[in-house]
């Protein structure tokens, strides 16, 4: 096979990050330079930052960066727009430049050594390399707790990510013009790239600790992060409704055969039957019937995100017509 065009640029989003850039940016260079010097990249890679509206002066240490070296260069959102938007944004825009984009978090908790194994697999032919946590000892308990359960949670909800995966992945430019097909506003990455497709591979690395500065993720934005990815991937939740409706719908039929069988044994209360037996049956029809409407809904909504019903990877006859 061909050696595939190798020009890579690392996304790193970043949120008030002003104490861990410099340590962050030294490494990167590091990392780019001894891939360059090897050959294995090509000399026009870059470290690529987004600035997600941040108050201290991370967008001052990027412009400086850039200046002094042009191997780094940034974006800078016109305001905070969370971790996901502030990473697409640094996708989309590396997409044209590059061959290959890795994007990883700018707190080196992602091991910038597995970069190496993830380009290696790109130039082996994969198109989506995921970063998964080898061990999680490094977080704490509950960080560990929560974090895994949401994995679960996802999973048992029907949203499939890959499990211990977060956002340190590689993605060659044909997997990431197929995300750019993807025109949801609610957009939960971990969960929308196994949807591409093509050829995926597995990195395994150790996540470290944050290196310095605060996590910007508190309990109640990876609550919200998680409600996200299910609503936005799933309409299982719907699902659920008409189930629970069903499930009525059996007690209720139930209630009425314990009646009669009360009457039939001359225990009767006068009143009692009709009444517990239509508390059972109109419950049991209005959570159907909310289940049922409930799923239209729910078409409309998979309909409104406007998703690529299918991505080509090749077309077989075309090959005299461009390139
Ligand atoms: N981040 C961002 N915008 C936000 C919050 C976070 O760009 O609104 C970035 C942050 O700078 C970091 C990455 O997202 O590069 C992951 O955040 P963090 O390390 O704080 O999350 P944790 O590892 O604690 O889950
Ligand atoms: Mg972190």
């Amino acid at each position: 096979m061909a050696a595939r065009p190798n020009t890579l640029y690392i996304v790193v989003p970043c949120y008030n990050e002003e104490a861990v850039l410099p340590e962050t940016a030294k490494r990167l260079r590091e990392k780019l330079r001894s891939l360059i010097r090897a050959g294995t990249i090509d000399p026009r890679s870059r470290v690529f930052f987004v600035n997600d509206g941040s108050k201290d002066t991370t967008w001052e240490i990027i412009t400086r960066l850039h200046r002094v070296d042009p191997i780094f260069c940034g974006a800078d959102l016109s305001r905070n727009r969370g971790h996901q938007n502030a990473l697409l944004a640094g996708l989309m825009t590396a997409k044209d430049k590059a061959d290959m984009v890795i994007s990883m978090d700018a707190d080196l908790q992602d091991d910038v050594e597995a970069i190496d194994a993830m380009v290696a697999k790109y130039m082996d032919g994969a198109d989506v390399v995921y970063g998964v946590r080898s061990s999680r000892k490094k977080d704490s308990f509950f960080k560990r707790f929560t974090a895994e359960s949401f994995y679960r949670l996802m999973d048992a909800l029907g949203a499939e990510t890959i499990f211990n995966h977060a956002d340190y992945r590689l993605m060659s430019k044909r997997a990431l013009e197929g995300l750019a097909e993807f025109k949801e506003v609610n957009l939960f990455l971990r969960g929308i790239v196994p949807l591409i497709g093509y050829e995926p591979a597995i990195v395994h690395y150790k996540r470290g600790e944050r290196f310095a500065g605060e996590s910007k993720y508190p309990l109640k934005k990876m609550l919200s992060f998680a409600m996200e990815g299910i609503t936005s991937l799933s309409v299982k939740p719907i699902r659920m409704i008409a189930a629970m409706g069903f499930l009525v719908f059996l007690v209720s039929i139930g209630m009425i055969l314990y009646n009669i069988i009360r009457w039939a044994t001359g225990n009767t209360v006068a009143g009692w039957a009709s009444l517990s037996c239509s508390v059972w049956f109109i419950g049991g029809l209005i959570l159907l019937s909310l289940g049922v409407v409930g799923e239209y809904i729910g078409k409309i909504y998979m309909e409104t995100k406007g998703r690529p019903r299918f991505l080509i990877r090749e077309v077989l006859g075309d090959e005299d017509s461009k390139d």
